[in-house]
């Protein structure tokens, strides 16, 4: 890619800080966020930005001082958890892209990506396709869906919207992970009371699956950097209107299929129980990939279900080593 300048929002979170470390370094590439990036995030001090998107009138002078080509939006509350208000939904997903996108039109700043979200989709226990019936259940996902037709309707702007499923993992080199402030996703939550000898608590063995538990779609973090960087260059090189990919790895697995390829990866038994259904869980969520396959010439490369897992438990036994824990809501 030839050198563009490239804006992150949201570059303080999981997937922001991550796509920082996969880019080249010689690459023009900004970060905005109201938090400052972690001590593993490689970015030049000099191209980061510490600003709320809801604050209009800083976002644009920072704009247009950058002036971007291109805008990747990760910026959100992605965070799934009854203690969060309907209103920080809204106002992080919602207002906060209405307002880059207002602030885009009136720089003229005409290409973005969107980080969005399998929760935008209705419940269906067959394979999504990005036509497929939109119908959110939780308010993550109904302000994931504002903030996508937001974006649509600018006519002046052309984007990709991808709809990650279950992102998950590390990339070793420059290393990073994640780090939720609580944890709520299976994969780092498992890895951690496994590596601690906790037991792991898995919502409900009723569901109408095949042993019972809920089966998503887990992709690694390295191939969701691999498809925001393809569709960066799908952006500058394709003259075609905007579209939407999923991005998944196209395969389920099962909670309990989790904790056993968990178990093969660490080498010890472990410990778990079944407790019950967590609130507002579909039982299968999993993603057709033909379009972005197609399209984009993208590919999962590296979401083996033990690759996403040993990668991991190497970024956890980091976080251990420098004695950082992560936050499971333990009680
Ligand atoms: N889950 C679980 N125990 C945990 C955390 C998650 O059994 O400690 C389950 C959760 O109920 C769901 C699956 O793991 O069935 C994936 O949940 P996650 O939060 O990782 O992803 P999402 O629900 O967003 O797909």
């Amino acid at each position: 890619m030839s050198k563009k300048n490239i804006l992150v929002t949201g570059c303080s979170g999981y997937i922001g800080s991550c796509l920082l470390n996969f880019f080249n370094p010689n690459q023009n590439i900004y970060g905005l966020d109201k938090k400052k990036p972690s001590n593993w995030v490689k970015i030049k001090k000099k191209n980061f930005y510490q600003c709320n998107l809801l604050n209009k009138k800083k976002l644009s002078k920072i704009l247009n001082k950058i002036n971007p080509d291109l805008i990747v939006h990760l910026a959100a509350k992605s965070t799934v958890n009854e203690k969060i208000k309907n209103i920080d939904y809204l106002k992080n997903n919602f207002i906060a892209t209405k307002n880059l996108i207002s602030t885009m039109n009136s720089l003229n700043i005409n290409k973005i990506i969107y980080s969005s979200t399998a929760a935008v989709y209705k419940k269906k226990n067959k394979l999504i396709s990005e036509n497929d019936p939109l119908f959110p259940i939780n308010k993550y996902g109904k302000t994931k869906l504002r903030a996508e037709r937001v974006i649509l309707n600018n006519k002046n702007i052309k984007s990709i919207i991808l709809r990650f499923f279950n992102v998950s993992s590390a990339i070793k080199k420059p290393l990073i992970g994640e780090l939720h402030e609580p944890e709520t996703h299976l994969i780092p939550i498992a890895v951690s009371r496994a590596m601690n000898g906790k037991k792991i608590l898995i919502n409900g063995n009723d569901y109408n699956t095949k042993d019972g538990t809920c089966i998503r779609d887990y992709i690694h973090i390295k191939d969701i950097c691999r498809a925001i960087d393809k569709s960066i260059n799908y952006l500058f090189q394709n003259k075609s209107s905007s579209t939407i990919f999923n991005i998944g790895n196209g395969k389920g697995l099962s909670n309990k299929e989790i904790i056993h390829q968990l178990q093969e990866v660490i080498q010890k038994k472990l410990i778990f129980e079944y407790t019950k259904r967590r609130k507002g869980d579909s039982a299968f969520l999993v993603c057709n990939i033909n379009k972005v396959k197609s399209k984009l010439k993208w590919r999962p490369l590296y979401s083996n279900i033990k690759n996403i897992l040993k990668d991991d438990v190497y970024w956890n036994t980091y976080l251990i080593r420098k004695r950082i824990f992560r936050k499971l809501n333990d009680k």
